[in-house]
């Protein structure tokens, strides 16, 4: 048994205990027992096998990043320069930057290079508080390097202290001299293998004007829902297309980007249950202005979260307290909106709503002790690493 005990705060992500002042948590194996007021505590202290003094900081669950695209291999660092110097991405891509780069380095790698490389960088995403995480296929675009990539993130789940969901994002690109409609056939034929392999736990797609339409993405979702795969899609990033309302239609469990929606796609979502994950961080480190419309999600009574989008074009962070204030500044999110989305939302949005992002009793002993002295501090010190300690599962396991 372990006991965390004097926490200033406790942000707790669920409605029934609010923010517990002065507050303490029992946890017992990986789970929590009990969460309360610290003069209230029903267990004996001397029984504990240890006993954590948060010293009056604050406490929030594990952060849970509910879209990355771990595992990826290579950085691309030089192309965030020429971007910022006015190169557009199609003249980068013509130079052979782009996402296609991505897909070569990570072709090229063996699958220990890749596993070593996304090690560190699910260190670091630990280290900032994400404890659970969403990771996605999509830079093999041929059947072995998907499959290498999502047996990567099978291992990175088993061996590190961190639950990470896989995600086959087969359909993410299309790759050099293939057309659409001709890939996203070789997509489908490729579910019965990583099903039978037990790969994946969400298939996904990039549905966007001159990638894929929203009929490639009826095809495979529905191919996919039929197997027993959960879906996510990419939707109205750049244009509104209608993949929103597809990801409605099908009972997707999240769609994600969602900068271009309109009233009616909302309105599908929150009648679907849909789980909309907006990455305010993408908007941000491409320089632009056009974040998605949360404020006006959550007023419509969808379901909300926020995410990295952690990747090595649009979005090279890891850092979900950044998106925290990310979402206060440009989608107008309360700081108790924003860290919802950033906790019980993820875990929405991955369907794991009864397993993590809150603390309650039951759920799995996912928990952050920030120092600093109010919840609204966290996005307030900005793009800093507040955290003391990380829990995941009962067990500090940062620093
Ligand atoms: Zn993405």
């Amino acid at each position: 048994m372990l006991v965390i005990r004097r926490a200033g705060q406790i942000f707790t992500s669920s409605d029934h205990y609010g923010v517990v002042e002065n507050g303490a948590i029992v946890v017992e194996g990986d789970r929590i027992r009990w969460v309360g007021p610290d003069d209230e505590i029903p267990v004996s202290l001397d029984k504990a096998e240890e006993v954590i003094d948060a010293e009056g900081k604050v406490i929030t669950p594990g952060f849970v990043d509910a879209h990355t695209h771990i595992p990826f291999y290579g950085h691309r660092a030089d192309e965030f320069e020429m971007r910022n110097m006015g190169m557009s991405y199609m003249e980068i891509r013509a130079k052979g930057g782009g996402i296609r780069r991505t897909v070569q380095m990570v072709r090229q790698a063996t699958k220990e290079e890749l596993l070593e490389y996304n090690r560190k960088l699910v260190r670091k995403a630990l280290e900032y508080g994400t404890t659970t995480l969403e990771g996605k296929s999509g830079y093999g675009l041929n059947l072995k390097d998907e499959i290498k990539q999502l047996e990567v993130l099978k291992e990175l789940d088993e061996t590190e202290p961190i639950d990470i969901v896989p995600t086959f994002l087969g359909a993410h690109e299309i790759p050099e001299g293939k057309d659409a409609d001709e890939y996203i056939e070789e997509v489908i034929s490729w579910l019965p293998v990583i099903k039978d392999l037990d790969l994946a736990v969400f298939v996904d797609i990039f549905c966007e004007k001159g990638v894929f339409s929203v009929e490639h993405a009826r095809k495979l979702l529905t191919k996919a829902k039929e197997m027993g795969f959960r879906l996510k899609l990419h939707a109205e990033e750049f244009e509104r297309i209608g993949g929103a309302m597809l990801g409605a239609e099908l009972g997707a469990v999240s769609v994600d980007h969602l900068t271009a929606v309109n009233e009616e796609d909302m309105e599908a979502l929150a009648r679907s249950g849909t789980t909309a994950v907006l990455l305010p961080g993408t908007t941000f480190f491409l320089g632009k202005g056009d974040y998605a419309p949360g404020k006006r999600m959550l007023e419509k009574g969808v379901k909300v979260a926020i995410a990295t989008d952690f990747n090595p074009g649009s979005s090279m962070t890891q850092n979900m307290q950044f998106m925290l204030t990310l979402a206060g500044i440009y989608m107008h999110f309360t700081v108790e909106e924003a860290l919802k989305a950033a906790t019980i939302g993820g875990a929405m949005a991955l369907g794991l709503e009864d397993e993590v992002g809150s603390i309650e009793a039951g759920k799995k002993a996912d928990i952050l002790i920030f120092d600093v002295p109010d919840y609204r501090y966290i996005p307030y010190n900005y793009a800093i690493n507040n955290l003391k300690m990380v829990i995941k599962g009962g067990r500090p396991v940062m620093p």
